[in-house]
């Protein structure tokens, strides 16, 4: 057997101002010929455990293109032909194949595509033919088109978000895969449409619950995967939504009993599974007036793993306007910041202008008196499963005359996850009162154990979670909650 394997992808935050080109995906990981190194994006560990499951079988792998670009706006045309075209030159090259393994995102918008991975699979089935099987494995916060439904053989979505079962998923897959190319197995894929726009942290209840209510399905009766397509809310493309999707042995009739029954079962959670968005004003209060600490607050409308700028001032500027202290914050993605701090030193006391760069949903610029409290270049922080994220170089200011306040930029755009992003500066964010993290849920995977009170901020910002607020322009209609009727027009 020979299969091959690829990843080409990013989250598009269609409302984003940044735009996706090669220097994103540069930036952020792009490896070629499985050389994933010391800090593989989360993307790669699904490739990794592909060509680990594939050796162990004796089977041979050709590795193409991985490249990864943290979130930001629609990908530009000319970078996603060309970084396509190349893996399905190397897929010719490669010729014959036995099975085509991909690791993707779901929600890439490309300038005039709505889905690029829709687009990649349709070419890579052209060239493969209608007998060689094409597995797919995407992060939940996908568009699930119902043209790579019926393009692919078998599609594993993480469960977990926080996404901390990337190589799980991918184990899954190769399975199935794996016995559908040695005849054993055939995959029917079937899709519920919950007609639903939402983000739904799996750590909570009741999503929790219902994560282990599909897992408790699986393997049984047939049914091999059961999958949950949450959806990106901040895509604004035609097949913008929550769907069920079901992998039965050749049992569509079956997927598509059990993925409506799961489906609606979610529609009836619906009020249930958003986290409680607090403004920020409120959520200030909250954390000055708990006992405990530390407080953990996520901003989460300046998340950069949403497309946000990260660079956004407003939390920071009521903090210092209400004179709170022993805080640490980040991180603000300010490379001009960084390199005067790097040229100060540590130890240096200089003005500086923090943040508020990016437009109008940044704030306003902060000039601070800070003391270059310390100084790293090339940073990585931890991930999940043994991925990391480049932060690259980073900086931490404390701001002279408040109590303890420790501000953290960096020069890779990236989403805190982890508390590593401020130990590796020699804070402890155990030690603080406070600690403010940009990002919108994945922080809780690593701040959770260390957080006596975790708050999700609603800031102003980028991304706004008020749905009905946002600009939306190609999503179909009607769609929960934009729409009193969701539901009218289907099952
Ligand atoms: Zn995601």
């Amino acid at each position: 057997m020979h299969i091959f394997t690829a990843c080409l992808g990013t989250e598009t935050n269609t409302f984003s101002p940044i735009p996706t080109g090669r220097g994103l995906f540069e930036e952020t990981y792009l490896v070629r010929g499985g050389a994933y190194g010391d800090n593989p994006d989360l993307f790669a560990l699904p490739l990794m455990v592909f060509r680990d499951r594939a050796k162990a079988r004796g089977w041979r792998v050709t590795e193409s293109l991985c490249a990864f670009a943290v979130p930001a706006g629609p990908t530009l045309d000319r970078v996603y032909a060309a970084y396509r075209d190349e893996i399905l030159a190397d897929l010719k090259r490669a010729l014959p194949v036995d099975a085509v393994l991909l690791s993707l995102h779901g929600a890439m918008v490309v300038e005039s595509i709505a889905s690029g991975e829709t687009d990649l699979v349709a070419h890579i089935r052209a060239i493969v033919g209608p007998k060689v099987p094409i597995g797919v494995e995407l992060d939940l916060h996908c568009h699930l088109t119902a043209e790579l439904v019926a393009t692919a053989d078998a599609i594993v979505i993480f469960k977990e978000y926080p996404h901390i079962d990337a190589a799980d998923r991918a184990g899954e897959l190769f399975e199935i895969i794996a016995s559908t190319a040695e005849g054993k197995t055939r995959p029917r894929m079937s899709l519920f449409d919950c007609r639903m726009i939402g983000l739904y942290p799996t750590t909570l209840e009741p999503m929790a619950g219902f994560v282990q209510r599909m897992r408790t399905r699986e393997g049984r009766d047939g049914v091999l995967s059961i999958s949950l397509a949450h959806g990106f809310p901040w895509g604004d493309v035609p097949e913008l939504g929550t769907r069920v999707l079901v992998i039965t042995d050749n049992d569509a009739a079956l997927g598509a009993k059990v993925a409506a029954e799961l489906g609606r079962e979610l529609r009836g959670l619906r009020t249930k599974i958003e986290p409680l968005w607090t403004p920020l004003g409120q959520g200030l209060d909250e954390a000055e007036a708990c006992g405990e600490r530390p407080v953990v607050l996520g901003d989460v409308s300046d998340n950069a793993g949403g497309g946000a700028p990260s660079d956004s001032t407003f939390v920071l500027a009521e903090m210092l306007r209400r004179g709170m202290g022993e805080t640490a914050i980040g991180c603000f993605w300010d490379p001009g910041a960084v390199a005067l701090a790097f040229e100060a030193g540590e130890g240096a006391r200089l003005t500086i202008r923090v943040g508020g760069k990016l437009g109008p949903m940044s704030g306003d610029p902060l000039d601070l008196d800070v003391i270059v409290r310390a100084l790293r270049r090339d940073v990585h922080q931890h991930y999940f499963g043994g991925s990391k994220a480049r932060m690259g170089d980073m900086a931490a200011l404390t701001i002279a005359g408040a109590k303890d306040f420790d501000v953290v930029l960096n020069t890779v755009r990236a989403q805190t996850f982890s508390p590593d992003a401020f130990t590796q500066l020699g804070i402890d964010p155990a030690d603080k009162r406070y600690v403010v993290v940009k990002s919108m849920n994945h922080f809780r995977a690593g701040f959770a154990p260390l957080a006596r009170r975790i708050i999700y901020l609603s800031a102003p910002g980028a991304i706004d979670v008020n749905y009905r607020r946002l600009p939306y322009r190609r999503v179909i209609r009607p769609i929960y909650p934009l729409d009193d009727n969701a539901w009218s027009a289907s099952p």
